[in-house]
């Protein structure tokens, strides 16, 4: 067991409204805000243990993409994962991600990348959904992304979203095998 602090650097990104903001404050503050100021760009800490090594996160809540702003550049530098959000009643959003997707891909380059594909707000009813779980699961697989439907509200897979992540940068970086991941939460 390693007695150093490993840091790691996450960003959430994501259409407008998909829940970033509510995201991270659900995994460091464990509460669920429900106007939080859509334009502030900020970066949460939080310490996590992960199979007995010791993790310093710092999520770094972006102010949201468009089709005109897809990945601004400061976001190439000194991160290790990323989180691409969706709202599962937002096909919109769902457009957005995978525009996002491949601009990372554009400037980043390398396909072993850590990302995490979200459908986010999996507490509303069926009759509002627009985005279903076979189609995020199956853009994942094209991402070679892990995939989860999360509750930032209800707080549904928040943690496990968060772990997976990191799952994927040790795994990334050569330094951890993915473990045994919450089946509950996820599928890949
Ligand atoms: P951001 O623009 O992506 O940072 O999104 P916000 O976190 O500001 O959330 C946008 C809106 O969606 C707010 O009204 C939130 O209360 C709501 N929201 C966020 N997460 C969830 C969720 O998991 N379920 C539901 N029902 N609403 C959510
Ligand atoms: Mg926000």
């Amino acid at each position: 067991m390693s007695t150093t602090v490993r840091q790691r650097k996450v960003a959430l990104l994501g259409y407008r409204s998909v829940g970033k903001s509510s995201l991270a404050i659900q995994f460091v503050q464990g509460q669920f805000v429900d106007s939080y100021d859509p334009t502030i760009e900020n970066t949460f800490n939080k310490n996590i243990k992960l199979r007995n090594q010791d993790f310093e996160i710092a999520v770094v809540d972006t102010a949201g993409q468009d089709e005109y702003s897809i990945f601004p550049t400061q976001y190439t530098v000194g991160i290790h994962g990323y989180v691409l959000v969706y709202s599962i009643e937002s096909s919109k959003s769902f457009e957005i991600v995978q525009l996002i997707y491949e601009k990372i891909m554009d400037m980043i380059g390398d396909p072993n990348i850590a990302l995490v594909l979200v459908g986010n707000k999996s507490d509303l009813q069926q009759n509002e959904r627009e985005v279903s779980r076979e189609q995020g699961e199956k853009l994942a697989k094209e991402m070679n992304a892990v995939f989860l439907e999360t509750s930032a509200k209800d707080n549904i897979c928040v943690n496990d979203l968060f772990e997976r992540c990191v799952s994927q940068i040790e795994k990334a970086l050569g330094n951890m095998d993915e473990g045994n991941p919450d089946k509950k939460c996820s599928i890949m």
